[in-house]
């Protein structure tokens, strides 16, 4: 179990610096829209019990609508990250996609970027990486009529020329530091428990309390496995209230890990937070 643990536990260390103070935090959707923290990496990590959820890889026919269903069964929205090639021509099974895409935007998903080509990026070339970028851009625009401005680069392979031409291209390089390991893991069960075992052990050997969680919705495991891991997050919440800890309170978006945002805003606003899920939670876990 702990070597599927340390899966989970894979960090990307990468150091950021809050440098620019925002006014408060903004509950827009973003990946699309006005650029975001440009040029900035965020690796996800946090000592609060925050989350925000990740898909990579989709639109899938099979499995994206039905984690769509899966999220709405829970009031939960989180960010896909699209590979463009899944709609890169104009054949029916791409137009397929080109829709589902669009489906996904339209249920209240931030919508970023995994590449065209799903390849690893630190080893291309100066040449390769910028063809990417700009077909990214036009695959992008063509279908959802702007750029995105969230890049989650596949498997986490970037390099200073490539943070370099996206922060040119006022992007946001969003990375993760809790893996759910469903790449290696095909069954809903374990992959539930897994993920339930991973958030303590993190807090015990890293102090992390939450982060950016990385899934695919390309798998039907996580379909199954995602509404029951946010179940028993809640389920953990009544007894988390009872004993007077931090609950886990699930962000909808990214704003709250805007490396722009000033520590002291990000505090308050967690607070404010916290009090609103304390109330909700003290009703909830009355009624059951
Ligand atoms: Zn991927």
């Amino acid at each position: 179990m702990i070597t599927r643990i340390g899966l989970v536990a894979a960090a990307l260390a990468v150091l950021f610096v809050c440098s620019r103070l925002r006014a408060e935090v903004e509950p827009s959707k973003l990946g699309l829209g006005a650029p975001f923290a440009p040029g900035k990496i965020m690796n996800g990590i946090t000592r609060h019990r925050l989350l925000h959820f990740t898909f990579d890889d989709g639109p899938d026919a099979k499995t994206t609508p039905l984690m769509l269903d899966a999220l709405d069964q829970v009031g939960v929205r989180a960010t896909f990250f699209f590979s463009a090639s899944r709609f890169a021509d104009k054949s029916a099974r791409n137009a397929h996609a080109r829709e589902l895409a669009l489906l996904v935007q339209r249920r209240g998903h931030s919508i970023g970027s995994h590449s065209v080509d799903h390849k690893r990026m630190r080893t291309m070339t100066s040449a390769q990486l910028r063809d990417q970028l700009d077909r990214n851009d036009r695959l992008f625009t063509e279908i959802f009529g702007q750029r995105t401005f969230l890049f989650r680069p596949p498997w986490g392979s970037h390099s200073p020329e490539l943070d370099a031409m996206l922060a040119e291209r006022k992007n946001t390089v969003v990375l993760w530091n809790i893996g759910s390991a469903d790449w290696t893991i095909f069954d809903a069960d374990e992959l539930e428990s897994t993920f339930e075992k991973a958030l303590p052990y993190l807090e015990r050997t890293k102090s992390w309390g939450g982060g950016i969680v990385l899934m695919h919705d390309t798998h039907p495991w996580t379909v199954q496995a995602f509404p029951r891991i946010v179940a028993a997050l809640r389920a953990k919440n009544c007894a988390l209230l009872a004993t007077d800890q931090e609950l886990y309170d699930i962000a909808d978006d990214l704003a709250l890990w805007d490396p722009a945002l000033a520590p002291a805003t990000l505090e308050a606003e967690l607070r404010r937070r916290q009090g609103a899920l304390r109330e909700a939670t003290k009703l909830r876990c009355a009624k059951n």
